[in-house]
């Protein structure tokens, strides 16, 4: 079994890339490096199994070449990050527009299957708690850019449902929520490794807007293994996935859980979203997912705590630094 994994690179990638791997599958990677690093594949870089191509999704030729001999693709390259989104909107809403369709184009050409990571941003401000794959999206106006993420994502799907309709083309979608774990970078605006970063360093944890927003944050370590399931799982082709965990936290309550876990002596500051994002930034207040349809068919349950979150992220944080001022 050999799978390419484009944006295998970047956080929940390069978990998956080792996942795979220690199956005993080949593993292609495809990543343009634009948030990703070679750095996240340095445990397996010698690994015969793997192979890096440095490209972007949005060449059909690299998508080609990176695709020769390969069973199955799981679409992860994308624009992430509330930062990205912002600072780079049409480059981002291009990415995750024309990358999802050249895939798809590849996928129906070579007749492999392919797992979409989506995400929870498309349920927008439905606030549900317990959203389910079915419930109604509630949208922002498409002029406020912080929504074009969501958008593009949702396209994403439908342009999954379509090849799959009208061309056969076999997909599965894995709607992540709040994924968290080492190696993820905090840069572009991920919460708990930057709360994680300022906790080191003994600076304010800085929690945008009231800090009432309730978010579940679910182990990489635990996502990973849901992602191959699906693959797998011919029934589940089709259709969508929500994948996270439903262990609620408050963002002010994360920050305190955070300082606790590290023993920091820092303190917490509020950001207004106007200053953090800019004017019109809009966030959703809660969002929590139901896994139920993801545990009927392959079983997902995460095994990981937020503490156990937060203590793999500090001790792998403690490590980079550790190095780094052991380089100085
Ligand atoms: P990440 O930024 O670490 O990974 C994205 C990877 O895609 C990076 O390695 C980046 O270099 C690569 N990439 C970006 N544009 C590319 C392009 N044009 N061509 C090739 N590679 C490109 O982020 P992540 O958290 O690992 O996200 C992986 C996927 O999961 C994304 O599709 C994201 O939308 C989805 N997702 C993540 C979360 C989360 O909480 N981390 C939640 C919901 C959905």
């Amino acid at each position: 079994m050999r799978s390419l994994i484009t944006g295998g690179a970047g956080f929940i990638g390069s978990h998956l890339t080792e996942h795979l791997l220690g199956l005993g599958q080949e593993v292609v990677v495809l990543d343009d490096l634009s948030t990703g690093s070679e750095h996240n594949l340095a445990a397996v870089a010698d690994h015969p199994g793997l192979s890096f191509h440095h490209g972007s999704v949005n060449d059909p030729e690299a998508v080609e070449a990176a695709l020769q001999g390969v069973d199955a693709i799981y679409h992860l390259a994308a624009a992430v990050g509330v930062f990205t989104i912002l600072d780079k909107t049409l480059h981002s809403l291009r990415t995750n527009l024309l990358g999802v369709e050249t895939v798809l184009e590849a996928a129906r050409r070579h007749q492999v299957p392919v797992l979409l990571a989506s995400t929870s941003e498309i349920y927008g401000k439905n606030t549900t708690e317990g959203i389910t794959e079915d419930d109604d999206r509630i949208v922002g106006s498409p002029l406020v850019n912080r929504w074009s993420y969501a958008e593009a994502k949702a396209l994403d799907e439908t342009y999954a449902h379509l090849y799959g309709v009208e061309y056969g083309v076999r997909s599965v979608i894995a709607r992540l929520f709040n994924t968290v774990g080492p190696r993820q970078s905090g840069r572009y605006g991920m919460v708990v490794p930057r709360f994680v970063e300022q906790a080191l360093a003994g600076e304010p944890l800085t929690v945008f807007g009231s800090g009432e927003q309730i978010r579940c944050f679910c182990h990489v370590l635990d996502v990973v293994p849901a992602l191959v399931a699906l693959m797998a799982d011919e029934s589940a082709y089709g259709t969508a996935y929500n994948i996270g965990s439903n262990e609620q936290i408050s963002i002010a309550e994360l920050a305190e859980r955070v300082i606790k876990a590290t023993g920091s002596t820092s303190s917490v500051v509020h950001v207004p979203y106007q200053e953090a994002y800019g004017p019109g930034f809009e966030d959703m207040e809660r969002r929590v997912p139901d896994c139920g349809k993801a545990e009927r068919t392959v079983g997902f349950r995460p095994q990981r705590t937020l503490d156990d979150i937060i203590n793999d992220v500090t001790a792998e944080r403690r490590l980079r630094r550790d190095s780094a001022s052991a380089a100085v």
